[in-house]
């Protein structure tokens, strides 16, 4: 097994959290976008660790970052916010959440905090996959919105947009990605095949690699993944041993694969978004010698 870069397990590797305010008063000066993740410590199975929701968007705002520089764009990335909602893990140990409600409180203060440096753009990810989580991650930069001036929005699939009830069209979002309907087969939504793949790229040594080739795939369907969804105990019976998937067919090349996909999409929707807000009056380089 690879061993893992330990910088990357860190979660202030590469944030705002390293740099001095000295730094940061420079690069909201010079334009600069923030980057920002929105994870849970929550239960992943017998396999992956409990911060997995929170490493894994970590990975990738890095690589988001690095694709953003290519383009001449500047980011920081936030300290990633872990404090998050848990609905469907929430009857399972180490899963813990906050009330919606405070959730957006403290995203409103820190996103207009944001805006007083003199940030214009956040762009907000989720790392986990609750519905009501991502719903909260909404309603937080819609509340910052109207509080405070920045174009603060959420960086998302149109499929999870969808499945949380939001308008394509709602200018909290940051669409990326293909609009596609999801794969065929069994549904593989929690530290299964895809999440257990992009784990076994990004922090190898995080991953329980003999426990992992040993878990038989959950083949449940549909109807079970509606179960589960009511959350707590509903989602703890039909997957008792926390995961709903295939984790032993999961594969650190196509996790590569999936990250920088999912880096690319995400670098792609936010250089599209920067170039349809540009203020009016924009780089005076820019503007008279164009
Ligand atoms: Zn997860």
């Amino acid at each position: 097994m690879m061993s893992a870069d330990v910088r990357d397990d860190a979660v202030f590797a590469g944030t705002l959290a390293e740099l001095t305010w000295h730094e940061v008063e420079r690069a909201a000066r010079s334009g600069a976008v923030l980057l920002w993740a929105f994870g849970v410590i929550e239960q992943h199975g017998p396999h992956l660790p409990t911060g997995t929701d929170v490493y894994l968007p970590g990975a990738r705002l890095r690589a988001v970052r690095a694709l953003l520089a290519e383009r001449g764009v500047e980011a920081l990335i936030m300290p990633p916010y872990y404090w998050g909602v848990n609905v469907v893990s929430g009857a399972f140990p180490a899963s813990y959440g906050v009330r919606p409600e405070l959730m957006r409180e403290v995203m409103a203060d820190l996103l207009a905090g944001m805006a007083r440096d003199g940030f214009r753009h956040v762009f907000c990810f989720s790392g986990h996959g609750d519905a009501l989580h991502n719903r909260t991650v909404h309603d937080g930069i819609r509340a910052a919105r109207e509080r405070a001036d920045v174009d603060a929005s959420f960086v998302t699939e149109p499929a999870l947009a969808r499945r949380i009830g939001l308008d394509l069209d709602d200018p909290c979002l940051t669409l990326c990605g293909p609009d596609e309907p999801p794969p065929d087969g069994p549904p593989d939504v929690h530290a299964g095949h895809w999440e257990t793949s992009l784990m076994m790229h990004t922090h190898p040594g995080l991953v329980r690699e003999e426990t992992r080739a040993r878990l038989a795939p959950t083949g449940l369907g549909p109807r079970e993944l509606a179960v589960w969804r009511r959350g707590h105990e509903h989602a703890r019976r039909v997957t008792p041993d926390g995961y709903f998937g295939d984790p032993a067919a999961a594969d650190a090349a196509e996790g590569r694969r999936l990250h920088a996909d999912a880096a690319g999409h995400a670098a792609d929707a936010i250089a599209l978004r920067l170039r349809r807000t540009a203020p009016p009056t924009p780089n005076p380089g820019r503007r008279n010698n164009g």
